[in-house]
């Protein structure tokens, strides 16, 4: 089994001991230097939280769901049936790039693909 991604904890004391060590190599720095790097590491981990709270949401796998708890085609209120993930980047403040998978579906009435909200 491959190794699981880091957990919040490792990503925050991880984040923590970069700034103690970049404070340790940099006795000249400005309050706004400790500052810029700061905000950094916290972006980093925000970028983080918020793919892994998107991901969280039920509506981002609905895969292997019952008919009933799967997303209806808005058109004609069939289930849809899975099409297929893809994910979309998105930058957040500070440029870190956040992946969000989302399921494609296809109604299998009329055929239509899209994107359930999620
Ligand atoms: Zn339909």
């Amino acid at each position: 089994m491959a190794k699981e991604d880091p957990t919040w904890q490792e990503l925050f004391a991880a984040a923590t001991d970069a700034l103690k060590a970049w404070r340790a190599s940099h006795p000249e720095a400005t309050f706004n230097d400790i500052e810029e790097n700061v905000d950094d590491e916290l972006a980093r981990l925000r970028a983080q939280l918020l793919q892994d709270l998107a991901h969280a949401s039920p509506a981002a796998d609905w895969r292997g769901q019952d008919r009933e708890n799967r997303p209806v085609c808005p058109d004609c209120g069939a289930p849809l049936q899975a099409n297929g993930e893809q994910v979309r980047r998105v930058m957040t403040d500070r440029e870190q790039e956040v992946a969000l998978k989302r399921q494609q579906g296809r109604c299998g009435q009329c055929g239509r693909t899209f994107f359930p909200s999620g």
